[in-house]
């Protein structure tokens, strides 16, 4: 599959060049599309499904460097290499700052040029993917770490507070996890942490997020939902992990329960640490009440 290459430029000459000199090196490794305004060029690069983009400066009333800031203020981690009209060095250095991986002067450009260029900020872009998934996910089940996840609730809670909308918290814990570790050994344990890591996360819309708070504890930010909206969520995963028995090679099936506790900012707590201390004491309610359920705060 040719990967497929954006071009942001408002001169139809330059989209023929580049396009000629696509024509010079693997023409089938790439292809070329192209948007000849800002807007349209923003729309498509954050659509997020180009390889990388290549991006012109000047953009009628706008420019690039805009562009890429907003491109990544609004979470594009698309590869994009600049464009400048001559050599005009401070704005290649901003175009870097804000986020391009390379740049090329217009004038000196040759398809070997542009093809090294584009070759290496796809290299670049994966390296950076890899990185930035080590620096924000747990390793074993793939969730958010513990850092990733402070640095987003309290994000979230700033949102929510500006815009008057609810923030609700839920903490997950499995039940009697120990036993499984004691009975069938550490490496079955994290096969099924696994997978119920998988069955929660599966239970969330796009905009939630699920971290892996420590041990066998999955917490939960769901974003403008109330206590009711956290405490259905909190039911389904419960229902999600109890459902099918979890399947651990092809002699191992074992019935998994979670116990969950949900609480919502601002009625049950005023600010972030508060709200995962009431969702805990939420979940310990939980817990003491037989466990394989969700209890709402203002029900402890
Ligand atoms: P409860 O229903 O009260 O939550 O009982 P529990 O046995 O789940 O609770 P407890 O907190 O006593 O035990 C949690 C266990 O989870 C102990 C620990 O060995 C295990 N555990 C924590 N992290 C991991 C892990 O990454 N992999 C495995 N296999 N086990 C883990
Ligand atoms: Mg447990
Ligand atoms: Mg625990």
């Amino acid at each position: 599959m040719p990967r497929q290459i954006l071009l942001i430029d408002d001169d139809r000459m330059q989209f023929r060049l580049v396009q000629a000199h696509f024509k010079n090196f693997h023409a089938d490794r790439y292809t070329l599309e192209w948007a000849a305004t800002y807007e349209d060029g923003l729309d498509k690069l954050l659509f997020g499904t180009h390889a990388a983009c290549l991006l012109d400066y000047q953009l009628g009333e706008r420019n690039g460097l805009e562009l890429i800031r907003e491109a990544v203020a609004r979470g594009c981690r698309t590869p994009i290499v600049f464009l400048t009209a001559e050599s005009a060095e401070r704005i290649d250095i901003e175009a870097m700052n804000a986020g391009a991986l390379d740049y090329l002067v217009k004038g000196e450009i040759t398809p070997r040029m542009i093809e090294r260029s584009l070759r290496y900020a796809l290299k670049l872009g994966e390296t950076l993917d890899a990185l930035r998934r080590m620096a924000t996910r747990d390793q074993l089940t793939g969730l958010l770490n513990r850092r990733e996840f402070e640095r987003i609730l309290t994000e979230e809670e700033e949102r929510a507070r500006r815009f008057g909308q609810s923030l609700a918290l839920v903490m997950v814990d499995i039940d009697h996890f120990k036993r499984v570790n004691d009975t069938h050994g550490h490496p079955v344990g994290d096969a099924v942490l696994r997978e119920v890591s998988r069955r929660v996360a599966a239970e969330l819309r796009t905009v939630d997020r699920a971290m892996r708070f420590g041990g066998e504890e999955l917490a939960l930010v769901l974003v403008q939902t109330d206590r009711k909206g956290a405490l259905d969520v909190a039911r389904r995963v419960c229902r999600a992990v109890e459902k099918d028995p979890v399947l651990v090679g092809d002699t191992i099936a074992l019935n998994v329960t979670v116990s969950a506790g949900a609480a919502e900012l601002p009625v049950d707590a005023k600010f972030g640490p508060a709200l995962l201390n009431a969702a805990d004491k939420a979940l310990y309610a939980a817990k003491a009440r037989g466990r394989n359920r969700a209890v709402p705060f203002n029900e402890v």
